[in-house]
């Protein structure tokens, strides 16, 4: 099963092509059931982070995955909208968020705070659909970003019961997320599983029978089995990535580009912006069609490479917004060959993993940026005459 999505002209097979390979996204599903007797919650945040959604939470679900997850409430109705009716939960909603979308596409909610419960609990007493809206209160574990501080937790859990015995909410799950868990020997650990077992005492004690209980993501998912409870929620693994170094996943990317033209250059021909790289002797250089605009981070300039006719050649100069050179050396590369930019690494090719490293961050970002060009969400606000008046 392979996907073809996004990049310029993916369409017309001419520009640079970003090809998802849904058997990888398959293979990898299956390790992450075999790794844990929980059930496996398939996060399908960023666009499935960067390479689709649709196709990747389809391809976790036929093979093990229970549930989907996903940021916003937008994430989660379009994936209704693409016809998927698994269970989705969304974790992360501004208090005028559209609830009561996500309650008449049956979306499960995380409720991080007692505002949220309360926008839940409205928008759960307008709505024409007869049940009660699913909520799974959202505990911060330890990472002072989202879910409810610890201090607010035994208010937030009687307030839900409350709301539960009215019959607007059932509280079918409690998450917490860990900060640290690709370095399992981090105290930060032990404290996730603590606060998380805290919290749910504290559910149980008002009341609550959460039924899905979920502290663990890819990491923990492969290093940490006493962090899966009943739930894991696996991303970047789903994908190929692996955050533990333990484990072989199954990168499912492969971006390649044609090369458009090959010159002769001579020795101390400056290439690109700022000339940061001057030929040492002469040599070829190759024009690939992509750039920072598609994804390449600008940082990796000077330090990426390229596969062409098999072997590895560097990218020389900055990386441009739409372009790039590469240098071939003396091999008679001719324009039309194709040049792999990363992929599983089978053939030699670079993978996201050096790409990260090149770019110093984490195979995520790159995955996810790659993912953007063409999906990206715009608004579009209409010029507006008065106010250009006003513009200097
Ligand atoms: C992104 C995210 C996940 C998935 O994390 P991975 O490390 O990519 O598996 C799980 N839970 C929450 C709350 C997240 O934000």
């Amino acid at each position: 099963m392979t996907a073809l999505a996004s990049v310029p002209d993916a369409a017309t097979g001419h520009g640079p092509r970003l090809e998802v390979d849904l058997t990888a996204v398959a293979a990898n599903t299956r390790l992450f059931c075999s790794r844990t007797d929980a059930q496996v919650m398939a996060v399908v945040k960023a666009d499935g982070f960067g390479h689709g959604a649709g196709d990747v939470a389809r391809t976790a679900l036929a093979n093990g995955a229970t549930s989907l997850g996903v940021t916003s409430i937008a994430e989660a109705l379009a994936l209704r909208a693409e016809g998927l009716d698994a269970p989705v939960l969304s974790w992360l909603n501004p208090l005028e968020a559209a609830y009561d979308d996500a309650l008449a596409a049956d979306i499960d909610l995380a409720v991080p705070s007692r505002e949220h419960l309360d926008v839940v609990v409205a928008a759960a007493h307008r709505s024409s659909v007869q049940r009660p809206a699913r909520i799974h209160l959202h505990l911060d574990t330890g990472m002072a970003r989202d879910g409810a501080e610890p201090s607010a937790w035994p208010r937030l859990c009687r307030a839900a019961r409350r709301a539960e015995r009215a019959g607007l909410v059932r509280v079918v799950g409690v998450m917490g997320h860990l900060g640290c868990a690709d370095a399992p020997s981090d105290d930060c650990n032990a404290l996730g599983r603590r606060r998380f077992a805290w919290g749910l005492e504290i559910a149980r004690s008002a009341g609550l029978h959460p039924g899905q209980r979920h502290l663990a993501a890819t990491a923990a998912t492969l290093l940490d089995a006493r962090s899966h409870h009943t739930t894991v929620r696996v991303g970047a693994g789903l994908v190929g990535i692996d955050p533990s170094r333990t484990t072989p996943l199954r990168p499912a990317l492969t971006l390649t580009a044609p090369v458009v033209t090959v010159r002769r250059v001579r020795a101390g021909t400056g290439v690109g912006y700022g000339h940061t790289w001057t030929a040492p002797q002469s040599t070829h250089l190759a024009l690939l069609p992509l750039g920072y605009a598609d994804g390449l981070p600008r940082v990796a300039s000077g330090r990426a490479e390229v596969l062409v006719r098999g072997r590895r050649r560097p990218l020389v100069g900055r990386i441009s917004m739409d372009q790039v050179v590469v240098d071939l050396g003396d091999d008679p590369v001719q324009p039309g060959e194709t040049a792999t930019v990363l992929g599983p690494g089978d053939a030699g090719e670079p993978t996201v993993a050096e790409w990260a490293a090149w770019s110093d961050t984490i195979e995520h970002e790159v995955v996810t940026g790659l993912g953007s060009r063409a999906r990206a969400r715009r608004t579009v606000l209409p010029a507006v005459a008065s106010h250009l008046r006003s513009l200097p």
